[in-house]
């Protein structure tokens, strides 16, 4: 039986909310529960519809910059009991992470969520990871990519495709999230696929060509 090179073998990465996992009951639980504790109005289906940037970027929508720091420690104290229980992966998530490692791959989450509650999801739901790389964010995205030796990233939103460029891999888009495949393809996507079900087909053209013996 072949074995896996940890150190050599090609490395995926993934983004999280929305492309591997359908975030919005948790996230939405978690913001109606900061609008009830400060009397702050939040239109947390809004905030549900335009996920991806750092927590930090949504929060300054609803509260004055002095308080977003606060708040964002709030949101993330919340963050595990509120909305880990509520949140499902999406359709080929467990597929794709097969698809991956049927090549001899390894897999890296590389999201704008906290590492800690992003391993917490995957671990909730069984999707096991080689990294965990939280608070990166487009060129974030881009130097956790290089860091990595990633061979393409996986993601939903127009900054992932983004950060993809930056990092000089493919940018493998799913239209999961808030961005249309028009707008992904315009960023600069190898590729747009509808569901991570359709991954393991993309997968083919991004791999690595094996070393001839
Ligand atoms: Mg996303």
């Amino acid at each position: 039986m072949p074995t896996t090179d940890l150190g050599t073998s090609p490395l995926i990465g993934f983004d999280l909310d929305m492309t591997l996992i359908d975030s919005r009951p948790g996230i939405k639980a978690v913001y109606d529960e900061l609008s009830a504790r400060t009397g702050v109005a939040i239109d947390s289906d809004l905030v549900v519809s335009r996920l991806g940037p750092p927590v930090e970027v949504e929060l300054g929508h609803w509260f004055a910059a002095s308080d977003v720091p606060a708040m964002a420690d709030l949101y993330r104290a919340l963050y595990p009991d509120l909305a880990i229980e509520r949140v499902r992966p999406l359709p080929g998530a467990a597929v794709a992470f097969e698809a991956v490692r049927a090549r001899g791959g390894r897999l890296a989450v590389i999201t704008a969520k906290n590492t800690a509650d992003a391993a917490r999801h995957l671990d909730h739901l069984g999707l096991r990871a080689d990294e965990v790389r939280g608070r990166a964010w487009r060129s974030g995205k881009a130097d956790a990519l290089s860091e990595l030796g990633a061979v393409a990233y996986v993601g939903d939103h127009v900054h992932d495709m983004e950060a993809a460029q930056l990092a000089g891999v493919p940018g493998l888009a799913v239209s999961t999230g808030p961005c249309t495949p028009a707008e992904l393809a315009a960023a600069g996507a190898s590729r747009v696929v509808g569901s991570l079900e359709e991954l393991p087909a993309v997968l083919d053209a991004v791999w690595p060509p094996r070393a001839v013996a």
